[in-house]
């Protein structure tokens, strides 16, 4: 039996692992997985065989017998972008595409984990609050396990292509007349009463599988870390996330630091550069986020303390982007590196641009983007932000002259 438990990060409560529980019961805070890593074998960790989220389990809240619900989800490219690298002004990049999970984004890692641990505890659903691929995910996770799904999305709010995957997935879905905090406030609630498994980021089992990002990048790194992972900030789960991957391969003597997490948010949702500006330990909620990357237009992030203090303790920083800058880093990097993601995953490139502008990052840094979703779950932006094919007669005249 592995040993851990669940533990919360403001009063130190612990809660047995059996007992299914989203936020201390004792104070309101937020709960992460704790485990004994002296008895922990490294050579698992570091000679471990396989592919993907499943590969790490001897770091993962399960025993050795525990049956996965896996798609085959991880094992992203980690590719190195030298034209991306020369048009920004530095020297040692990387892009850690995770919209080629099976599900087009980094959601997988966590629904793997945390259906599986719904599966184990027994539970009669699971739904969740989404701006999208929380929800495209689960349903599919759901359907392999074979268990009802719940999604609330927050009406005309989702992306086209996250939509359709709920759908064809078979959740029942519920549009929801708010924006996506007002979806999570009524998912909460309907969790906790009719004992559905909520797989928010809010549940600390999904960080779990998210974590396996810091254990991919540092492996094909081999073993050694990079001086600063960039990735967009929603509801701030997933930085916390790689975060503890990383600071678990320090705690366990694979690395020796810990790169500086810099989170990346939108303009009109930027709750946690905030907070991370004015030195404060609390964010103070948006009421009404607006940007064209729906997937992190949030504005009162559930895992804010954690995010505050992986960036401060790593000594990373917060910094938004304009909704402009973000397109722009769209294109720039689909067609310089040929790597197409969606709005809120180019929110990292803008970051860096304009972070190496600013003169916060050093140019010989070796830096890790994450981009978090493909190019295909949003097609209704890429409409809106490129030329049109050109419509013409069946000519070869006709074409021919109009060749740029
Ligand atoms: C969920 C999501 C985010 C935000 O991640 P958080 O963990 O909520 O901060 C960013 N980009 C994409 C594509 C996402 O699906
Ligand atoms: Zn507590």
């Amino acid at each position: 039996m592995k040993e851990y438990d669940v533990k919360c990060i403001r009063c130190g409560a612990r809660f047995p692992k059996d007992d299914i529980v989203y936020t201390c019961r004792k104070c309101g805070g937020l709960l992460d997985i704790k485990y004994d890593y002296s008895k922990l074998d490294l050579e698992r960790i570091v000679k471990a065989k396989g592919e993907g989220v499943w590969k790490y389990r001897a770091l993962l809240p399960f025993d050795d017998e525990t049956t996965p619900i896996t798609i085959n989800e991880g094992n992203t490219p980690l590719y190195r972008c030298d034209r991306l690298a020369q048009a920004i002004g530095i020297d040692d990049l990387w892009v850690k595409h995770e919209g080629l999970n099976p599900s087009g984004s980094f959601k997988d890692r966590g629904m793997t984990v945390g259906v599986t641990k719904g599966v184990e505890l027994g539970v009669k659903g699971v739904a969740c609050a989404s701006t999208g691929n929380t929800s495209a995910s689960l349903a599919i996770f759901a359907a392999k396990a074979g268990i009802p799904c719940y999604v609330l999305l927050p009406k005309g709010k989702v992306a086209l292509g996250k939509v359709a995957q709920a759908m064809m997935h078979g959740a029942q879905i519920f549009s929801l007349r708010g924006n996506f905090d007002d979806a999570l406030r009524v998912v909460r609630v309907l969790c906790e009463e009719e004992s559905i498994y909520l797989l928010n980021s809010v549940n600390p089992y999904r960080l779990e599988g998210q974590k396996t990002i810091a254990f991919e990048v540092a492996e094909k790194l081999g073993w050694a870390v990079p001086d600063r992972v960039i990735l967009p900030v929603g509801n701030a789960g997933n930085i916390s996330a790689i975060f503890k991957g990383f600071l678990e391969l320090k705690t366990l003597g694979i690395a020796d630091t810990i790169p500086r997490m810099t989170g990346i948010q939108a303009a009109g949702a930027k709750p946690i550069v905030n907070a991370f500006k004015e030195n404060k330990e609390e964010i103070i909620p948006e009421d009404k986020p607006e940007t064209i990357a729906s997937a992190i237009r949030i504005g009162n992030p559930v895992n804010a303390a954690k995010a505050l203090h992986a960036i401060r303790s790593s000594g990373g920083v917060a910094e938004s982007v304009s909704d402009e800058e973000i397109t722009e880093a769209q294109l720039l990097l689909a067609r310089v590196e040929g790597i197409g993601v969606e709005p809120a995953s180019a929110a990292s490139i803008a970051g860096l641009k304009k972070l190496v502008e600013m003169g916060e990052i050093e140019r010989d840094e070796r830096i890790v983007c994450i981009t978090t979703g493909h190019l295909l779950k949003d097609p209704e932006r890429v409409i809106e932000i490129c030329e049109a094919p050109i419509e013409v007669d069946a000519d070869v005249e006709v074409v021919r002259k109009m060749l740029k």
